[in-house]
């Protein structure tokens, strides 16, 4: 990994905190949600990756506001790390993490992004923690870190994959108003005592 790689990711750290800090004082529900594309270098830094994550991160924001959510600030960049989106939204932040991850997992295009969220005290909210099993590699379905670490796939085999997702038509996530809540697992709506523990 280069140091400007490295140098970006660091810089990228320190924006969250940074956003959640500024953000948090206006709105004591404030939250963060961090986009950035799911493909390994060189792939996440191309032109073709930037004009995917600009139509993809765009897909987001509007699934956002479709839930009724407000945005406090967004900005899209591309570092040497490849593209990157900060959102700030007025919505708990586990509430944003349970809309993140049905994005990831059934959005058409869900696959080619991940999704970090931070609440409004600098805390990331894991997928593991709220219930949902980790992610899958969008190649061979089987736990993605593993792929990853082990670097399973070619990067031609990675490359053809993203344009296969890419054919699919980028449809809007349906969601159900006004009772958004109500379309979440029966274990996800009570997780008071999970949030408190993740924090103690
Ligand atoms: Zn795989």
């Amino acid at each position: 990994m280069t140091n400007s790689i490295l140098e970006a990711r660091e810089k990228r750290w320190a924006k969250k905190l940074w956003l959640v800090q500024k953000f948090v004082e206006k709105a004591p529900v404030a939250s963060l949600a961090v986009l950035t594309l799911r493909m390994p270098m060189p792939l996440r830094a191309s032109a073709r990756a930037a004009d995917i994550a600009h139509r993809l991160f765009s897909l987001f924001e509007e699934t956002i506001q479709n839930a009724d959510i407000a945005l406090s600030y967004k900005e899209l960049k591309i570092s040497a790390d490849g593209p990157e989106s900060y959102i700030v939204c007025d919505a708990e932040a586990e509430m944003l993490k349970h809309l993140a991850v049905r994005f990831e997992s059934e959005h058409n295009w869900g696959e080619l992004v991940d999704i970090d969220i931070m609440d409004s005290c600098g805390h990331t909210k894991n997928r593991s923690a709220l219930g949902y099993e980790p992610r899958k590699c969008f190649v061979c379905n089987e736990v993605a870190a593993v792929c990853a670490a082990g670097r399973s796939h070619s990067l031609q085999e990675i490359q053809a994959r993203i344009e296969k997702i890419l054919e699919r038509a980028p449809e809007h996530l349906f969601l159900q108003k006004p009772h958004m809540h109500d379309a979440y697992p029966e274990p996800y709506k009570n997780s008071g005592g999970l949030h408190a523990s993740i924090h103690g």
